[in-house]
């Protein structure tokens, strides 16, 4: 059963049926699934949905498959997390943690593959491929494997060792391309046109971006039903910004929730960040880049949802800010000293620019603030990399510890 009724272009509103497809061959906009949310908002109850099992599929009639097999590895669900110590520190009412760094491979990505292979495997296709910036990598590697299908994934060739190995341990073909992932992107376009391969987020784009429609349906439910006062979340695409948007929108459309007043805010690294400038120089005209960030999975220069991300903070009263990656370091160590959750460099711009934001008055705060933390820090170790303190490392003595330890006391302890 399905109630999708098919594609239709955000630009010029033409609509299409449901295919393989991605872009207006009218106007070139981008594809949009669309409901029959009559029928969802029949069909589904708060009961029902708390009756199935605690994975993202639990709100399958708000996906765009069609039967009841899906390629899953138990992903969604994650926990949200109460963070008073952080809250406190930043002077904010209450403030929430979507952790998804504990999905199966270790980030938010699980959520659109999840959608996009069991769309793929609908579509009939036999090679599942993507360009990535690493998480995807993994995630398209891992469900591939789990389908049985056969994987080829393009990254750059720059990325951190724990994306490569992660991806490479799944056996998919992996393609590291000299160049950055804009170039990536570029080629893996023309593959497509070339090959009858589902590339995750070409082809079969508008049904993989709607996977992230449930960190939206989550983060309500979790909240016990009613959308947050305020949202935080990271920016590459400007996909995943658009869709939690969009996801509490539906919420509210098929009766689950009342309609959010929840202000979007963005955040993206100063040497990558198209779209907070763009929101800076208040235009709609977001201006290409050459990414320059340690933020990795954040470094898309061409933002295909750029536009659409700004139209969901006019929208919704929110707004975006950037920060450099020394900042973006002290978010990750604030997140992890403070809650003990160790993100990747994703979510250390997330919680540098949610404190940015606080301290210039953009974001209120007063009211509940959900930050989406939407990847683990052991794949990006080498960002920290002479920003910790070291470990003591002594001879197996009592002697040589209590030597070590006064002196590591002493220069903690400022005279
Ligand atoms: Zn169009």
């Amino acid at each position: 059963m399905t109630y999708t009724r098919g594609l239709h272009c955000r630009e010029c509103g033409r609509e299409y049926p449901i295919a393989p497809t991605y872009v207006c061959a009218f106007c070139f906009g981008p594809l949009e699934v669309t409901y029959d949310y009559d029928a969802i908002g029949a069909a589904l109850t708060r009961e029902r949905i708390a009756g199935r099992r605690p994975t993202m599929w639990r709100y399958r009639e708000l996906l765009p498959v069609d039967g009841d097999e899906v390629v899953e590895i138990n992903t969604g669900f994650t926990p949200l997390v109460e963070a008073t110590n952080l809250a406190r520190r930043l002077g904010i009412e209450r403030l929430l943690l979507k952790n998804d760094c504990v999905n199966p491979t270790y980030s938010f990505k699980d959520r659109v593959v999840s959608v996009a292979v069991t769309k793929a495997l609908e579509f009939g296709f036999e090679t599942i491929a993507c360009a990535s910036t690493g998480n995807l990598a993994m995630s398209v590697a891992a469900h591939a494997a789990r389908a049985g299908k056969r994987a080829v994934v393009f990254i750059p060739s720059d990325l951190e060792l724990g994306k490569v190995y992660g991806a490479l341990v799944f056996n998919p073909i992996l393609v590291a391309i000299d160049g950055t992932y804009d170039d990536v992107n570029r080629l893996c376009t023309e593959i497509a046109d070339a090959y009858r391969w589902a590339f995750v987020n070409i082809n079969v784009r508008p049904y993989y971006a709607e996977g992230s429609k449930t960190l939206a349906y989550e983060t309500a439910e979790q909240l016990g039903w009613r959308a947050p006062d305020n949202v935080v979340v990271p920016m590459a695409s400007g996909s995943l910004f658009t869709k939690i948007w969009k996801g509490f929108n539906e919420l509210a459309k098929v009766g689950l929730i009342d309609p959010p007043k929840t202000r979007m805010f963005g955040a993206q690294p100063e040497g990558c960040s198209p779209i907070a400038t763009a929101y800076a120089k208040k235009t709609f005209a977001v201006r290409p880049v050459r990414p320059n960030t340690i933020a990795k999975s954040l470094a898309i220069g061409n933002p295909a949802d750029g536009y659409y991300a700004l139209k969901a903070m006019e929208e919704s009263g929110g707004g975006a800010a950037a920060v450099s990656d020394e900042e973006l370091i002290e978010g990750i160590k604030l997140l992890a000293e403070t809650e003990g959750i160790f993100a990747e460099t994703a979510g250390g711009v997330t919680i540098a620019v949610l404190k940015k934001l606080v301290e210039r008055g953009e974001l209120p705060r007063h009211g509940t603030t959900v930050a989406y933390i939407t990847g683990n820090g052991l794949k990006t170790m080498e960002a920290l990399e002479g920003h910790l303190a070291d470990a003591i490392r002594i001879p197996p003595t009592l002697a040589a510890f209590e030597a070590a330890f006064a002196a590591r006391e002493r220069a903690l302890v400022p005279a």
